[in-house]
């Protein structure tokens, strides 16, 4: 009895908890927090304050998902935003041009220029074999020829460093010449690649411990004379706050591709992927994960932002309560099913719920045993633009002809054509989907209702 009690006031808390929407002072709360964790990832000051007047409108006013507290829908609201402003998806390097492609890395000394150039000639030159090649994808799926050439001529054993990170990867390197300048070696690079047939030329620049007009012009000439097709900007992930004013000062004066994080295996949480994205507009491309040549990965989005946050168990905890609540609806569904009860209204509430499943095939998909009328369904590939058709077909209905179709004759289906502005094979083509899911779920019933539950239950 007292469980059946505690249990009741536990729905209620539950719907207290999730009911409306995000105040201010709940989104302010919550923000004061992700404030602390930005600048705790060491994502610049500028940025953080940028990022958080971004993501303020957003969360205010937003729903609040049933089981969840308004704190941890505003974390989830952020860290939606963080993924989409560190690009959302991987970003991939762009080699589509006339070979030999350049990419030309540029970057502060120690950032890990040298080491990341090795590292993606590796990477390029394996193509889809070797190690740890079945996280990449995109331009490092075809295998390419690849030469590298090292263009630092002011620390003596540079070009030579660059000279056995060759040997290591198997990549060949432009042989060197003693006392040759940068642009020189440029030139005879450029040269040689296309001698000898290489589809990629990757361009290892000096570093200066911080920025300098002279560095400076001497990449812009180099740039202006490769013409690469990719400019990587490497950074050090630990650098924190200094990021920005390198990320900027180069980005203003070449036109930066791409960026390169290094140290992403250290303590480091990754703000700096934030500050950096944001300061040049560019995205991270590719991250460097520990000092071998193989350890370099693909930069996730996703993945980042739960570092620099920290919070990822906040945000699987509301992803996962977002799916117990598309499991409910389901579950209401099956019982209209059971109780022979799937009108016209029923299916146009499920095609609005289900729109951002992918419609009636998800529809179809969640119902248990509908494996046929489900490929049937796929096979008339339903969209967008589809749904809100079929949405507006029964809006055109009445309340009567909604609750019970069979009412619906050629002079009624000519009616709804036209007030929903579609041809009567489209009502037809609604009606008889209508009809043909009702037949299924008769089939379905007839499995009785121990054997539906249990489908249901373990379609999780
Ligand atoms: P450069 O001066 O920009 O060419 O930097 P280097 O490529 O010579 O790298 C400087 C140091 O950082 C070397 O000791 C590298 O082994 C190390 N390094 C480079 N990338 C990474 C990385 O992703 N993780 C770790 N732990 N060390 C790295
Ligand atoms: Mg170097």
């Amino acid at each position: 009895m007292f469980e059946g009690l505690s249990k009741r006031l536990g729905d209620v808390f539950d719907k207290l908890r999730g009911r409306g929407a995000l105040s201010e002072a709940d989104v302010d709360m919550a923000l004061r927090e992700v404030r602390t964790a930005l600048l705790e990832a060491d994502v610049a000051l500028p940025v953080v304050r940028q990022f958080i007047d971004s993501v303020r409108p957003k969360a205010i006013g937003a729903d609040v998902i049933r089981s969840v507290t308004p704190g941890q829908m505003v974390i989830k609201i952020v860290n939606d935003h963080l993924v989409e402003m560190l690009g959302g998806t991987v970003a991939d390097l762009d080699l589509n041009a006339i070979p030999p492609v350049v990419i030309l890395m540029v970057g502060l000394q120690g950032s890990g220029k040298t080491t990341s150039s090795a590292k993606i000639a590796y990477r390029l030159s394996q193509g889809p074999q070797g190690m740890a090649a079945e996280m990449f994808g995109g331009a490092f799926s075809t295998k390419r020829k690849v030469l590298m050439a090292s263009l630092d001529t002011r620390r003596p054993a540079a070009q030579h460093q660059l000279a056995v990170l060759g040997e290591q990867t198997g990549v060949p390197t432009l042989p060197i010449v003693p006392l040759e300048m940068p642009l020189a070696i440029t030139r005879r690079a450029l040269e040689t690649a296309r001698r000898e047939g290489y589809d990629v030329l990757i361009l290892d620049t000096a570093g200066r411990l911080s920025i300098d007009e002279e560095l400076m012009t001497e990449v812009k000439e180099i740039s202006d004379l490769a013409k690469p097709k990719e400019t990587l900007l490497v950074a050090d992930a630990m650098t924190g706050q200094d990021a920005v004013n390198v990320a900027k000062a180069f980005n203003d004066r070449l036109a930066v591709t791409g960026i390169v994080l290094t140290r992403v295996d250290g303590d480091s949480r990754g703000g700096a992927a934030l500050s950096m994205r944001a300061v040049t507009g560019r995205p991270v491309k590719l991250i460097g994960v520990g000092e071998k040549f193989d350890q370099l990965e693909p930069f996730h989005p996703d993945r980042i932002a739960s570092r620099i946050l920290g919070m990822g168990d906040i945000v699987s905890l509301v992803e996962r309560a977002a799916e117990t609540i598309d499991k409910e609806e389901a579950e209401k569904l099956a019982a209209k099913v059971r109780k022979g009860q799937f009108d016209m209204d029923d299916l146009l509430k499920q095609l609005r719920q289900l729109r951002k499943m992918g419609g009636l095939q998800g529809l179809m998909g969640m119902l248990p045993g509908a494996m046929q009328a489900k490929a049937a369904m796929s096979k008339a590939k339903i969209d967008e633009t589809q749904l809100k058709r079929q949405e507006a077909i029964i809006l055109a209905m009445t309340p009567k002809e909604r609750r019970n179709p069979d009412v619906i004759h050629a002079s009624r289906k000519k009616r709804i054509a036209k007030g929903s502005g579609v041809q009567i094979q489209d009502v037809n083509k609604l009606l008889k989907q209508h009809a043909d899911m009702l037949k299924m779920m008769k089939r379905v019933n007839k499995l009785g209702e121990k054997g539906f539950m249990r489908s249901l239950g373990g379609m999780t």
